[in-house]
């Protein structure tokens, strides 16, 4: 099994203000300034995409619902430089998605899991003011959510809160019954992406794998674990992003989310080439809870950083 190796895990400009700071130490200060704002522009460069060959994961949003400084959820992956799958559209994502230099019209598919918020409150921001096409997939809806076409219906049809979207856009709806087995929602030269329903108290909620000629890509999203087909579906993927929203102490919302110990056996059961952590919640103990999952899980692990890309190879 590949393993991804982890590149650029911090936001460039965080290199460039250290490297400020440095330099003003050792040089007058107009000679530091010059030079460090020519080091911000390239670094600002690198940036703007994670490599400009292969297949790279960059986390857009690495945060959960509540207000910790992360983005809420949102992937990119990036196929020979260019942004060709999002998953999610969590609040702030809009920021990352610019701030990594994508590009809306490279998108084959927005790829939504269910209508929290924090998965899915940002797609106005994303497509105005800009104009073109898109197909956007998500889930079948229940009593108190509504389905895929029903949330475009609301926001971007011609009685939609955004209806002057309406006209820009010609949107591709691809809807999953979260009830069904496994489904193939695209698939193109470049990539195969398939969904399947995940249990998250009662919102309809979707998983989706995704294969590359470089790797196998798989996001949990929020879930609690307790369906043992979802370790079928994610069997052997070269990483899986977890939405690690859960606390092994059992508090919290032990319905919506699986505890670490949980992630681990799923992990280990399905033979995951490495392990993502996201979703981190700042009401949580971080660190107490990858301890817990330590225990079970002994393979590769990353915890998720907004803008950081994991290379699949
Ligand atoms: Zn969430």
């Amino acid at each position: 099994m590949s393993q991804p190796v982890v590149t650029n895990p911090k936001p460039c400009r965080s290199l460039a203000v250290r490297l400020f700071s440095l330099l003003s130490i050792f040089l007058t200060r107009p000679f530091a300034m010059a030079l460090a704002i020519t080091a911000f522009a390239t670094s600002a460069q690198a940036q703007s995409i994670c490599s400009a060959n292969g297949v790279q994961l960059q986390i857009l949003g690495s945060g959960g619902p509540f207000g910790s400084g992360r983005a809420s959820a949102g992937y990119l992956l990036w196929i020979d430089g260019q942004s060709r799958l999002m998953v999610d559209a969590g609040g702030g994502t809009f920021a990352r998605f610019h701030e990594a230099g994508a590009n809306l019209q490279d998108l084959e598919l927005l790829a939504l899991s269910h209508f929290h918020p924090d998965h899915s409150a940002e797609l106005p921001a994303l497509l105005w003011p800009q104009n073109g096409e898109l197909t956007i997939s998500g889930p079948s809806g229940s009593a108190e959510f509504p389905s895929v076409d029903a949330y475009l219906d609301g926001l971007l049809g011609p009685n939609g809160v955004f209806r002057v979207l309406n006209q820009r856009f010609d949107i591709d709806s691809v809807m999953i019954d979260v009830g069904s087995p496994a489904t193939e929602v695209l698939s193109s030269d470049s990539m195969t992406i398939s969904a399947k329903g995940v249990p998250h108290g009662d919102v309809p909620t979707l998983a989706y794998r995704v294969e590359t000629s470089a790797g196998s890509i798989a996001f949990s999203s929020d879930q609690n674990g307790s369906d043992p087909s979802f370790t079928e579906f994610v069997q052997g993927v070269d990483v899986l992003v977890v939405h690690f929203a859960g606390n092994e102490d059992g508090s919290g919302r032990g319905d919506l989310h699986a505890k670490p110990s949980v992630w681990g056996k799923i992990a280990s059961d399905a033979n995951v080439g490495r392990l993502v952590l996201s979703h981190l919640m700042s009401n949580q103990n971080i660190e107490n809870n990858v301890d817990a999952l330590k225990q079970v899980w002994t393979g590769p692990l990353t915890i998720a950083e907004d803008l950081m890309c994991l290379e699949i190879k």
